[in-house]
């Protein structure tokens, strides 16, 4: 068993994946806990090509294994879109309210609403072996605004697990059907 770096220093990320993988790596640590200060570009025009350049650019720097994930947004009248273009889908600097905002617009005379979250996983290990996971929560896009937590998408993704938006769910609930969550018990099942 062996350090496990995360490439990312999202805390809320970083306290999942402890949650989830703990059992396999006695110590998980963020990129920045592993003395790295480096901004990885996501040139992939998929989720796993991002997870796994992530991945590979933090084992090949540190000599350790590295888990990264990819996530976003794919709703189907949009052809799959934002996808890989979640964080930026208004452009680069803009924000979720501003995400949200074009979304709406892009769906207004929208009547299929169905989307997914999508979360791809990578764990890379030196020397060039890894494996690939992946999780993805059903819901559809409403027309407004719902709920005050959570992020990104969150208040207009309804949710067809939970009966509510990942807003209006508390942490744990939604953790509990999330496709973060589904992709690292995926993890989990192929580390098993
Ligand atoms: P990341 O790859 O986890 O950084 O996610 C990229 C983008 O996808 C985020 O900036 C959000 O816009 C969107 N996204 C990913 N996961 C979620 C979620 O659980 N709720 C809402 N938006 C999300």
């Amino acid at each position: 068993m062996e350090e496990l770096i995360i490439a990312s220093n999202n805390a809320h990320k970083i306290k999942e994946i402890k949650a989830i993988l703990g059992n396999f790596f006695p110590r998980i640590i963020s990129m920045r806990e592993a003395g790295l200060d480096i901004e990885i570009e996501e040139t992939g025009s998929t989720f796993k090509e991002n997870a796994l350049i992530k991945a590979r650019t933090v084992s090949e720097i540190t000599g350790k294994p590295c888990l990264a994930d990819d996530s976003g947004l794919s709703v189907d009248c949009l052809f799959g879109a934002p996808g890989v273009y979640s964080a930026r889908f208004d452009g680069e600097g803009h924000n979720d309210e501003d995400n949200i905002r074009k979304l709406l617009k892009e769906m207004a005379n929208a009547d299929d609403r169905r989307a997914h979250f999508n979360t791809t996983i990578c764990l890379y290990y030196p020397g060039g072996r890894y494996l690939i996971a992946e999780g993805k929560a059903y819901g559809r896009i409403l027309t407004e605004k719902r709920g005050e937590n959570g992020f990104g998408y969150d208040p207009v993704f309804f949710s067809d697990e939970l009966n509510k938006t990942f807003a209006e769910a508390g942490e744990q609930e939604k953790n509990s059907v999330s496709h973060r969550a589904k992709a690292l018990l995926n993890l989990e099942n192929m580390l098993k």
